[in-house]
């Protein structure tokens, strides 16, 4: 454990974080939001982005990279390739609009697919289920419910947001985060520890 806080002394870990879901959810608007503290209401739907920024995550600095995808990627290599680079996922449908929560389901089977795990494992992949424009409470197709046992049904968590008020903006980034970071202390633990195949092998031959 040592050795491995040595070799990371100096340099700041970097989690790359993936924004899917369907055009119109704020993807965007909630990527602008936690990057820069202001709504964007028209920000270029068929743009996709991507943005860099300093956190400080459990007193500690790191960089956060987030992809903001756009919907334009139709060719499914081009999407599989932005899926296989994301560390975490922020899986975004708009609360008003009960499709894009049906699409959830997609990207969700998509990520799992070209991440090669199965439901099985799935939960080694840091995935938050984000039900964004929550300040439009009267408009509301989805209910809380209806998302929250869908979550628990994948089990993942369940955050509403609002990219207008800031409401739970900086929560499912961090949140996030913290799942990207702790995935990847379980890899380096898991490679701490002796291997007791070789082991065993060694034995037999001496
Ligand atoms: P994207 O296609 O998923 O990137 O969606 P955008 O971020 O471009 O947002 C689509 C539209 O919804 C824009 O007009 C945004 O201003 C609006 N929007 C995004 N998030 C919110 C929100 O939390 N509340 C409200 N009221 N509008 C939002
Ligand atoms: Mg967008």
């Amino acid at each position: 454990m040592a050795a491995n806080k040595k070799q990371n002394a100096g340099q700041t870990s970097l989690h790359k974080v993936i924004m899917v879901g369907s055009g119109g959810v704020g993807k965007s608007a909630l990527t602008l939001q936690f990057m820069y503290d202001e709504f964007v209401e028209d920000y270029e739907p068929t743009k996709a982005d991507s943005y860099r920024k300093k956190v400080v995550l459990d007193g500690e600095d790191a960089q956060i990279d987030i992809l903001d995808t756009a919907g334009q990627e139709d060719y499914a290599a081009i999407r599989d390739n932005y899926f296989r680079s994301g560390e975490g996922f922020l899986c975004v449908f708009s609360i008003t609009d009960s499709s894009s929560f049906d699409d959830t389901q997609d990207f969700r089977e998509q990520i799992l697919r070209v991440k090669g795990v199965d439901s099985t494992t799935a939960g080694s992949i840091p995935f938050l289920l984000v039900g964004n424009k929550s300040d439009l409470e009267t408009n509301r197709q989805v209910s809380q419910a209806d998302a929250q046992q869908f979550a628990d049904k994948m089990g993942v968590q369940y955050v509403e947001t609002s990219a207008k008020t800031r409401n739970n903006v900086d929560k499912v980034f961090y949140d996030l985060m913290g799942m990207i970071q702790q995935e990847k202390a379980k890899v380096v633990a898991d490679s701490d520890k002796p291997d007791k195949a070789k082991t065993g092998c060694s034995c037999i031959i001496v």
